[in-house]
């Protein structure tokens, strides 16, 4: 038994672990304005284009479930540790419990953490995924956050498989303290291990992957990928210029400023994410 058993932290499962038809549950038939270019879009044609404003190019937001129907192979991604669930050790509270926002966080994205991890096919590759959902308390990395990527690696390791980790994340979680920070180093310990079997690690950073996940993991991997657009850094440009008091360059922090500066390997568009995918894992691995 680990030690997060051991110290409970971990809630009884309540969702199976599986297979799961992740289709969009939002209706159709509703139009959408863009965030970017603030035209209306019908819901239907933005879904078609992946999320992708077909005016502006904008990349509006995926869930974590979206972004696994648009890169794994159809009816091919099991989900693992799916019950897997925080607990509020440190009896944390701002304006409102950890409790509450855990429990309100659950109700309105369906999950029970900031990431969903399994395994899936993409262009027939089998892959160890963890995709993380912004809209789960900002992404935010916690105790169960750790342990679900650790044990994904773990489980990439043992089947010999990639690993893509797909971020988008504000960073640490605040209301777990040091116990998430802990998982920076945890996750690294594992990768460290993953690496040492010349395995391939790919990681997506998606809008916005900031703070300690962007500080450990996110960059850890053998090709980093940016989708085209995305707020990529530690601390926010706004933290940046009040501490440093100097103006910004435009685009800083940026996945294109960032392709210039040597940061990440490839920007891409989300429309050539998994075809991007493919052709690494085709490079790595044959056809
Ligand atoms: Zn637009």
């Amino acid at each position: 038994m680990n030690l997060l058993n051991r110290l409970n932290w971990l809630r009884k499962p309540k969702v199976k672990t599986g297979i799961t038809d992740y289709t969009s549950t939002v209706p159709d038939n509703i139009w959408i304005k863009c965030e970017s270019c603030q035209t209306l879009i019908y819901n239907n044609d933005l879904i078609e284009n992946l999320k992708v404003c077909p005016h502006c190019n904008h990349h509006h937001r995926l869930t974590a479930r979206e972004q696994i129907s648009q890169i794994c192979d159809p009816g091919t991604f099991y989900e693992e540790d799916a019950s897997l669930s925080s607990r509020d050790t440190l009896g944390f509270k701002d304006t409102q419990s950890y409790v509450v926002k855990l429990k309100e966080a659950k109700k309105k994205t369906g999950l029970s953490e900031a990431v969903i991890t399994g395994i899936g096919q993409i262009g027939s590759y089998r892959v160890g995924m963890a995709v993380m959902d912004f809209n789960f308390l900002g992404g935010s990395m916690g105790s169960v956050m750790g342990e679900k990527l650790v044990r994904i690696i773990y489980k990439a390791i043992k089947e010999e498989l990639p690993l893509i980790i797909i971020c988008a994340s504000g960073g640490a979680r605040m209301q777990e303290g040091i116990l998430s920070l802990f998982q920076m180093a945890k996750i690294n310990y594992a990768l460290n291990e993953f690496s040492s079997k010349s395995l391939l690690f790919i990681s997506v950073l998606t809008n916005p992957t900031t703070g300690g996940v962007t500080a450990s993991f996110a960059y850890a991997a053998d090709i980093v990928l940016a989708e085209e657009g995305a707020l990529i850094g530690f601390a926010g440009p706004r933290v940046i210029e009040q501490t440093t008091k100097l103006k910004l360059p435009e685009g800083f922090q940026r996945a294109n400023f960032l392709l210039d500066k040597g940061m990440v390997d490839r920007v891409v568009n989300r429309k050539s994410l998994k075809s991007t995918l493919i052709s690494i894992l085709e490079f790595n691995y044959g056809r």
